[in-house]
């Protein structure tokens, strides 16, 4: 993502730092900015930030996938939880263990990973949606990769209260079932046992405040929809699937944000064939060149190239042009074309022809 800073430049490493280095320059730095010892307010997203780095850069996968594809190769593959989650032996190396309860105070969520779409041992916080956007790449755009910008919904103040939900000039009162706190509390005796129950407030929906003249904008919500313009690289090789950008999806009250997940295919082309990162081509020539032999032009992703058909190729005859395919997506380097050559043989011969073909079919008689 074109937001997020350099992982090497967030840890101070450079990008040929070997795995010692990097942990060192984390733990130093982790110390520096942990939030139970820094409190300046922005200590937290910053402990956050660089532990993200130190996540993807000591992993020796991850960190390939950054190096080729940059945020987009890295978010494209894995969603927040499982790039910490991958590491978590590295961070238990530097803290010694307590690994849920440092990222506890960082992501809000008691330490509960997620995982395939559930929430589960967190602390329940709520979560908005996942955005879907899907888009459709010739093999082209796939073979070079491409830039998108979309304009993606939000939820920001309402302009017109300020974000209260209440008509301008009047404003909410305190709940008085709950006193505001939005939840109330119902004790029962049994015996020697008290059952204490909390539960959201009916009166005021859990809010612990009445409007009693909503914004007529917003309908006292306090929110209003917008778009933002969000722009991500999609990285050269992408193949049909579905990649997670975290956090890009609805924000919530009070909550995280879902993630965006973006659905990639790739048209068919009317050229060539994909498997993976091999395109395979079909090159047609006639019986006549195949005996004689002949340069011909054949497509590649970049243009034409000139290739040599040896005389007496047989029909389906494949060629194989190295590193002429698409990059790799998980690894450098790029695939191969295959040519496969098909031969014509003229299905209208005239008489003359048909005499010509003739006489070389006597003189090719016993050596065929
Ligand atoms: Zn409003
Ligand atoms: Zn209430």
């Amino acid at each position: 993502m074109s937001t997020k800073r350099d992982y090497y430049e967030v840890l101070g490493v450079s990008k040929n730092s070997g795995p010692d280095e990097i942990k060192s320059q984390y733990r130093k730095l982790a110390l520096k900015f942990h939030p139970d010892k820094n409190k300046s307010p922005d200590a937290a997203e910053h402990f956050k930030e660089i532990s993200e780095a130190y996540a993807v850069l000591s992993d020796s996968e991850k960190r390939k996938l950054y190096d080729a594809y940059g945020h987009a190769g890295v978010d494209g593959k894995y969603s927040t939880d499982d790039i910490f989650q991958g590491s978590k032996s590295n961070f238990e190396d530097i803290f010694g263990g307590g690994f849920d309860s440092v990222f506890e105070s960082i992501f809000g969520r008691g330490g509960g990973f997620r995982f395939g779409g559930f929430d589960f041992g967190g602390s329940g916080r709520a979560r908005g949606s996942d955005l879907m956007y899907e888009t459709t790449l010739t093999l082209e755009e796939a073979f070079r990769g491409k830039k998108e910008e979309i304009d993606l919904p939000r939820l920001v103040s309402c302009d017109t209260c300020s974000g209260t939900g209440c008509t301008p000039g009047t404003s909410a009162r305190t709940c008085s079932v709950c006193n505001g706190y939005g939840q109330v509390r119902t004790s029962r005796s049994s015996g020697f046992s008290t059952f204490v129950t909390v539960q959201p407030c009916n009166t005021c929906k859990g809010q612990g405040k009445i409007i009693e003249r909503p914004c007529s904008k917003c309908k006292g919500s306090g929110k209003q929809k917008t778009t933002k313009k969000f722009s991500f690289d999609i990285p050269p090789g992408v193949e049909d699937g579905e990649y997670r950008i975290p956090g890009e999806g609805e924000s919530i009250h009070n909550g995280t944000n879902g993630d965006l997940i973006v659905r990639i295919k790739i048209k068919p082309h009317d050229k060539f064939k994909r498997d993976g990162s091999d395109i395979f081509y079909d090159a047609n020539i006639s019986m006549i060149d195949a005996a004689l032999g002949k340069d011909i032009l054949v497509d590649t992703l970049e243009g034409q190239e000139r290739l040599e058909v040896k005389s007496g190729s047989q029909p389906n005859t494949i060629i194989k042009l190295k590193g002429k395919g698409l990059p790799h997506q998980h690894g450098r380097g790029r695939g191969d074309e295959y040519v496969r050559i098909v031969v014509n043989v003229p299905t209208k011969i005239d008489r003359h022809q048909r005499k010509l073909l003739e006489e070389l079919n006597d003189t090719l008689d016993g050596n065929s």
